[in-house]
């Protein structure tokens, strides 16, 4: 065999996202009812047809009235006006409000002709818990004209973009895209992420424990993260390690966006997704210089209408997460059109003795605190070897040892990126 990969032969963790994000692009964009687009990127800038809210209308239960017919007035010496109506939220009042009158008037309902303000009941004589006043208000306190009135259009104008093309659609967006009456939206397409395990050791959960054999885990932790960022997982299931059972699995899954494999593209003698891929389509294999999760695959599998592009992540389960998180789920968000796929980040004091043992980025799986100062703390979550899952159950956060530090001491500062 060749000579030993040294840190001179591997590529940044930076250099090897750039190769793969240039696979990927923006995926095109379909209409669907506004709730399904939660999470998704608006493809074209939403304008209003009218104004919100579309009438002046009031902020508050009482009475609306002229001001001036209200001057002077107080507890002592109450103005007492006719009520000549009463108008729920929805309605429109026929009348118009005359010097003398004023008509009873619920949250939201559009202001009576005539009538520039609203006398809260709290300013009346009309108790919050009393019978309503059928003929006279006594109003206890002067308004101004335009008290308590919302004007129309105050929230949004006609013709006004409320949303712009690329925003992300969270609840608020939403219930404004409702607002404005739109049933249906046009958004990005989320991705169709394709995940499958290699491995003649793997047995899908369900089935009977075997000796020498593992449970998958890969496709569920993986298929999971894919939620996580927006996509949706096809599940192509377990690959045995021979090039026609992988062959034949894969093909399920070349109508996805992206297909993901985990394992087999280490230097194994049973390592054929290299073998299947290199024939199928183009493939590159990297030495990333991080820790965990070296080996990584990524390429182009063909296809009939073209391509699907491929990433292969290293077969430890620990390793498998987080080189998805690294790059996996900066791709699904370029597809879904959506900035902003970097975590967090925070600096916290180490609690702990954080190794690099051979010059490459460790991303070690951390537990981040707070102390009484608020500063933030990071402690190990235990053993860190990249096949032990329970230490990213247990990690709220990736501490960064950086390449060129052979470790960081407790007490130093080390930076830390929020997985939650
Ligand atoms: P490989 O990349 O095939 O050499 O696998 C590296 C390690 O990851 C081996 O210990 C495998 O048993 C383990 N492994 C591979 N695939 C999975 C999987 N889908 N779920 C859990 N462990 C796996
Ligand atoms: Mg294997």
């Amino acid at each position: 065999m060749g000579r030993a990969i040294t840190v001179r032969d591997m590529i940044s963790v930076e250099e090897a996202r750039e190769r793969i994000l240039s696979h990927f692009s923006r995926l095109e964009p379909e209409t669907k009812p506004i709730t399904d687009g939660l999470g998704q990127v608006l493809a074209q800038d939403v304008r209003s047809d009218f104004d919100i809210p579309p009438l002046d209308n009031t902020a508050m239960d009482g009475y609306a009235v002229i001001a001036a017919d209200t001057d002077g007035a107080s507890e002592a010496s109450p103005v007492r006006l006719r009520v000549a109506g009463d108008l729920a939220a929805g309605y429109i009042y026929e009348g118009t409000v005359t010097p003398g009158t004023a008509v009873r008037i619920m949250t939201g309902a559009s202001i009576p002709g005539g009538a520039d303000s609203i006398v809260p009941f709290e300013e009346t004589d009309e108790a919050l818990d009393g019978p309503k006043l059928e003929t006279e208000v006594a109003v206890l306190k002067a308004v101004q004209p335009g008290a308590n009135v919302r004007k129309a259009g105050e929230d949004v104008r006609k013709g006004e973009t409320v949303l712009p093309k690329d925003a992300v659609l969270h609840a608020a967006q939403i219930g404004l895209l409702a607002s404005v009456g739109k049933a249906e939206v046009s958004v990005y397409r989320r991705p169709v992420v394709a995940i499958l395990s290699t491995g003649d050791e793997l047995l899908d959960v369900g089935e009977p424990v075997m000796p020498g054999k593992i449970y998958d885990s890969n496709a569920y932790s993986v298929s999971s993260m894919v939620v996580e960022a927006g996509g949706i997982p096809q599940r192509l299931g377990i690959a045995a390690d021979t090039v026609d059972a992988l062959t034949v699995k894969l093909r399920e899954g070349l109508e996805a966006d992206m297909l993901v494999t985990s394992a087999g593209v280490s230097r194994g003698d049973f390592d054929v997704v290299k073998d299947v891929l290199a024939k199928e389509g183009e493939i590159d294999f990297w030495t990333v210089r991080m820790r965990p999760g070296k080996p990584l695959a990524c390429g182009a599998f063909s296809t009939e209408n073209g391509h699907v592009p491929h990433i292969g992540l290293p077969g430890n389960p620990v390793s498998s997460m987080v080189t998805f998180e690294l790059f996996g789920r900066p791709a699904i968000y370029k597809m879904l059109g959506k900035a902003g796929w970097q975590r967090p980040r925070v600096t916290a004091v180490a609690k702990e003795r954080i190794v690099n043992e051979d010059g490459r980025r460790v991303y070690a799986r951390a537990i981040l605190t707070r102390n009484g100062d608020g500063d933030h703390e990071a402690s190990l979550t235990g053993p860190q070897g990249s096949g032990i899952l329970t230490s990213m159950a247990l990690a709220n956060a990736l501490a960064i040892v950086p390449e060129d530090a052979l470790a960081i001491e407790p007490g130093q500062q080390v930076e830390c990126l929020l997985l939650e």
